[in-house]
């Protein structure tokens, strides 16, 4: 009986596998292409690190006390990082999320437990932080604000966590990382410490083409709230990514890799290719935020 190992769902965060895409990877012959896949975290997102970074560093501050609920605004998976989160740790969650925002998501926040405040679907994130705004504004005491756009707990979860993973899973051969921008956390923070590891590893953004993407999870900086986090200056180059591109490698890589993967996911792959295409040798990185069995009751599936 002593011997049963104790490990809780908190345990299983990071640490993801990288897979290597060899079917895809085929069509850029002396290129190799990964992908750290985040669905495997216990909440089914790459947010599980920059929620549980964020509140156990909250925590260990006293800024989330008993008493107190954590309040943020998010398209989905932070909330539901969050949400169970708050439950194995006990305490309350309350989540401004845009209306369109799918109804397994909100089901899922639902089951937890999670007070939902939803907000206009035309204003997007950008609506769902201003109500949390003026909700915290109104009462202060009450919540723990957590915001994720500006809390620096966010990009270190990556910095520690993934950054680390990739150099270690890749035994320090990776040439180029590559990360879509959603609050900017993944990017900046994985980044930072790829850099520190070797200064030459080829650091790739990208956001989607333009002001309403189908992307779920993904900002366009030239139309959104830029998040305080993001720094433009560390990049050394931003793509731009269309939904289309996006949709077309999210089919491509269910029947192709046998991966069902977030629209995010197919931008990651569409502009790993594209910088894959351009070299003739290299080791290129990429994250897949989430899994398709979070989109399945959206429209696109019906034209894929
Ligand atoms: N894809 C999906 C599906 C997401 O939920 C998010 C988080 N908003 C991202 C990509 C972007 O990650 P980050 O916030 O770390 O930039």
């Amino acid at each position: 009986m002593d011997r049963t190992p104790s490990v809780s769902a908190l345990d299983l965060v990071g640490n993801t596998p990288l897979l290597h895409l060899r079917n895809l990877g085929r069509e850029t012959p002396g290129v190799e292409l990964y992908a750290k896949a985040e669905w495997f975290n216990p909440g089914g997102s790459v947010k599980d690190r920059a929620a549980l970074s964020m509140v156990l560093e909250a925590e260990r501050t006293g800024e989330l006390a008993p008493g107190k609920t954590l309040l943020d605004a998010t398209s989905g998976n932070t909330g539901i990082a969050y949400a169970w989160i708050g439950a194995a740790r006990g305490f309350p969650v309350k989540i401004c999320l845009p209306q369109n925002a799918s109804r397994e998501r909100q089901r899922i926040l639902r089951a937890h437990g999670v007070d939902l405040v939803l907000t206009s679907p035309m204003e997007q994130t950008d609506g769902a932080i201003r109500e949390a705004r003026r909700l915290y504004a109104e009462d202060p005491d009450r919540y723990y604000y957590c915001d994720q756009y500006s809390n620096a707990n966010n990009w270190k979860a990556h910095y520690h966590g993934t950054a680390a993973e990739i150099w270690e899973q890749t035994a320090g051969r990776i040439t180029h990382w590559v990360a879509g921008l959603g609050t900017s956390g993944t990017f900046m923070g994985t980044t930072r410490r790829l850099r520190e590891f070797n200064s030459r590893i080829r650091c790739i953004s990208f956001q989607p083409d333009f002001a309403f993407p189908g992307i779920e999870g993904l900002k366009h900086m030239g139309t959104a709230i830029v998040p305080p986090i993001y720094d433009p200056q560390l990049a050394d180059e931003d793509r731009a990514v269309s939904d289309d591109q996006a949709l077309e490698m999210v089919r491509r890589l269910a029947r192709e890799e046998g991966l069902l993967v977030g629209p995010s996911s197919g931008a990651a792959m569409a502009c790993t290719l594209s910088v894959a295409r351009e070299l003739k040798e290299g080791v290129v990185v990429t994250l897949f935020p989430d899994s398709g069995r979070n989109y399945l009751s959206e429209r696109f599936w019906d034209e894929l």
